[in-house]
């Protein structure tokens, strides 16, 4: 399967019934599993079995899901999870405890922002932020021997900065550390991170993978390509698990991470997928790259007008020629740049509620990412905590607005912003 072009992956990947068997996965709405006998049951509870026994480990509709987005990512195995923030604490919970430190990309979504710099630091996990444009020598400086886990961002929540993925997996490589990149908003259509030598994928499949609004959902996508045996950061993969019979992780074939992090943290934690919300992913899922392809190029379109456009400063998306990041972009996005963009508006917040408020199909909504066009002001709203410092460092000046493009026809898209711009 994973030889499979990603528009086939897309529709293929996940899921193969057998002879009379649903053509697309069923939803195993059950907490539990049937055993006849005691042995089969006990060697799932040994990790000697990758059967299903209980929904809090794992689910037959949600394994359908976590199928298709490894495969799409070029990963080894992946994990469906609550929600996408769910997905990012998991996973820095698997590599970092008490007295460990991550480093963080300041470009980041703003819910990643609060997890790492205000939740983590409580329970003893300390968060060292980062410019990733910053050099490698600087951000390197921020390592020592207790970082265990370098987060990023493909396509930066609202900034859209895009992530020189190469730059920091290099610096992780060198110190020997877990790069994890968070892929949600340019998805594995538009970006492999892999490629780049990233070793774990965090999605919230809320946003483009189920693509309708419809389902709460995360994925970690194990990459297979860390080594963790031998490595002094991570002894917690090379000492044996007392809950699992002196299990070494590090000693297992493959997804080493993936393994320890649902034998350990979605057991003891258990913010693991739902069936139905897996179900709704995986069918959404079917369409995300022609989706992507619709998604990109309106986005492109609707930045070219804003750009024009008297009434604003200043248009952040990578498609423009302009744009900070457009060399990075033709590299890490050459067949598009997804849907999301952000605009500063001439003007006060207030100037921002009076075009927002003058959308007729353009709806305002904290979600983004999904077929229909939506709007935020963040400083009002997802980055209102943060100080006038922090929203600085964020990227997310008092008149940015944020508009998540949809599928919709672009002319009406374009008539409708040209009306409510025109009321400012
Ligand atoms: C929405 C979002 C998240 C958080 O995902 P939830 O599913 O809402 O928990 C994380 N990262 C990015 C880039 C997002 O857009």
């Amino acid at each position: 399967m994973n030889n499979y072009r990603k528009e086939t992956l897309c529709v293929q990947a996940g899921y193969k019934p057998k002879t009379g068997e649903s053509r697309i996965p069923p939803i195993a709405q059950s907490t539990t599993f049937f055993y006849g006998d005691t042995q089969s049951m006990a060697d799932c509870f040994d990790l000697k079995s990758a059967d299903f026994f209980y929904s809090r480990l794992a689910n037959p509709t949600v394994a359908a899901f976590e199928g298709k987005v490894a495969a799409l990512e070029g990963g080894v195995a992946a994990i469906g999870c609550a929600s996408g923030m769910s997905a990012t604490t998991l996973t820095t919970f698997t590599l970092a405890g008490a007295g460990d430190n991550v480093l963080c990309s300041q470009a980041v979504y703003g819910g990643t922002f609060n997890l790492f710099g205000t939740t983590l630091p409580k329970l003893g996990i300390e968060c060292r932020f980062f410019d990733p444009d910053d050099s490698e020598e600087n951000i390197e400086r921020l390592i020592d021997g207790k970082t265990k886990l370098i987060f990023t961002e493909t396509i930066a929540n609202p900034s859209i900065v895009v992530l020189d993925i190469e730059k920091i997996s290099r610096i992780a490589a060198k110190h020997g550390i877990v790069h994890a990149v968070d892929n949600t908003l340019a998805t594995p259509v538009l970006c492999r991170p892999k490629e780049f030598g990233a070793n774990i994928i965090i999605h919230s499949s809320s946003k483009y993978l189920d693509g309708h609004a419809a389902a709460l959902g995360g994925v970690i996508v194990d990459l297979g390509n860390f080594v963790f045996k031998g490595n002094p950061r991570y002894s917690s993969f090379n000492e044996p698990d007392e809950s699992y019979h002196g299990l070494v992780f590090a000693d297992l074939p493959s997804a080493q991470f993936a393994t320890k992090c649902r034998a350990q943290m979605i057991r003891d934690i258990g913010a693991i997928m739902s069936p139905e919300n897996a179900f709704l992913s995986y069918i959404g899922s079917d369409t995300l790259a022609l989706r992507m392809e619709r998604h990109s190029k309106n986005a492109a379109a609707v930045a070219e007008y804003l750009d024009k456009h008297p009434k604003t400063e200043k248009v952040l998306h990578p498609s423009l020629a302009g744009n900070k990041y457009h060399a990075l972009a033709q590299k890490y996005l050459p067949e598009g740049q997804g849907g999301m963009l952000s605009f500063l508006i001439k003007g006060t917040s207030a100037d921002c509620a009076r075009f927002m408020e003058s959308l007729k199909l353009i709806t305002q909504e904290t979600h983004v990412a999904d077929v229909r066009s939506c709007v935020l002001h963040p400083a009002s709203t997802t980055h209102r905590q943060l100080s006038e410092e922090d929203l600085k460092k964020a990227g997310v000046p008092q008149n940015l607005v944020r508009l998540s493009v949809g599928i919709e026809n672009i002319e009406d898209i374009i008539s409708d912003l040209d009306q409510a711009l025109a009321k400012i």
